[in-house]
């Protein structure tokens, strides 16, 4: 109406249409930004919750910063909900040795590692640390001791450097001897950018082998002098198996581990073997006394040939 009465010109009609489609795309974008705010503040409330959570025992904990001896489970049991998942344990880990608790899918293994870290408290009975009880412990430098490396390494959006530093203060050495011991040397070389480049959602992909040797990596970087090894159930191929004892030979020479292995090229080298079955211990002893033993390991040893990959599986 107003271009008809003369009050609009037709520059000025098309120059308004214009900007009107210009202002469009931006009022977009602020309602989508809006939406993220609120996004964000409430993940930020939550994330809050866990940061400012604040232990109920905060004095007069032992400060616990190396293991001279051993972990001691004195009957030990532990239930999730109703069922107990480990029942009446004792056992001595001791310092120096490397052990490999071993088992069917669900006899309690990872629960056994997860008791050794506190990220559960016993249902009844006891864990000693050099004889001291575990609840007595200061955990934030307890848990200094430990270098882990989970079955499926947690990485993040970052570069694979950023995944093995992992927050901390590095030489550039240590980074290379890292890198050098886990055997990620060729595989990182290959990637686009070297040890700068992205893994995760915004760059490319790791396979099992991969993640669980940067995973390797950043535990060997942390130095700890006990590692606790989840090793991966997936079948890796031959090559990366190969390539993950080797850097595991490595790391196991001077350390305490203690590992929930299923490979016999890492199980038949071990100090110690725990068999596990429905929440108890069965048997314990290395490779040879145990299939001299005769019993639940020499079964399982004899179901398969070339190793344990297969033991969740097998019935005895
Ligand atoms: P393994 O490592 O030998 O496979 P786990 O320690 O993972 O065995 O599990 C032992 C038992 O505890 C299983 O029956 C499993 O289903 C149960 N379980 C494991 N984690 C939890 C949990 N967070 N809540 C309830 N039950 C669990």
């Amino acid at each position: 109406m107003q271009l008809f009465s003369g009050a609009l010109t037709i520059e000025g009609f098309l120059l308004y249409i214009y900007v009107a489609r210009l202002m469009l795309g931006p009022l977009n974008e602020i309602s989508t930004y809006y939406l993220w705010v609120q996004r964000i503040m409430v993940a930020h409330k939550r994330v809050d919750e866990y940061i400012s959570l604040v232990p109920k025992i905060t004095s007069g904990l032992k400060e616990v910063t190396e293991i001279k001896t051993s972990i001691q489970f004195k009957d030990v049991s532990f239930r999730y909900e109703s069922d107990l998942v480990l029942s009446n344990i004792n056992l001595n880990l001791e310092i120096n040795k490397v052990i490999a608790i071993v088992g069917p899918s669900g006899s309690g293994k990872s629960t056994l590692l997860d008791l050794i870290l506190r990220f559960y408290e016993p249902t009844s009975g006891n864990i000693y640390i050099d004889g001291i009880n575990l609840k007595d412990v200061d955990l934030d430098l307890y848990r200094r001791i430990f270098g882990i490396v989970p079955q499926d390494a947690l990485l993040i959006n970052d570069s694979i450097k950023n995944n093995i530093i992992y927050g901390r203060e590095v030489t550039k050495k240590d980074l290379n001897h890292a890198i050098d011991v886990s055997n990620s040397h060729a595989f990182i070389n290959e990637l686009p950018n070297g040890i700068e480049t992205m893994i995760g959602e915004r760059g490319v992909k790791l396979s099992g082998g991969q993640r669980q040797r940067i995973a390797l990596a950043r535990a060997i970087l942390k130095n700890a002098p006990i590692l606790i090894l989840d090793e991966a159930t997936s079948a890796l191929d031959s090559e990366t198996e190969a390539e993950i004892q080797h850097a595991l030979d490595y790391v196991m020479r001077d350390k305490t581990v203690i590992a929930i292995a299923h490979r016999l090229s890492t199980i038949v080298k071990m100090d110690r073997i725990i068999l596990l079955h429905e929440g108890k211990i069965v048997e314990q002893g290395t490779h040879n006394e145990l299939l001299t033993l005769g019993g639940l390991y020499s079964k399982y040893w004899e179901r398969q040939s070339g190793g344990f990959i297969g033991i969740d599986k097998i019935a005895v």
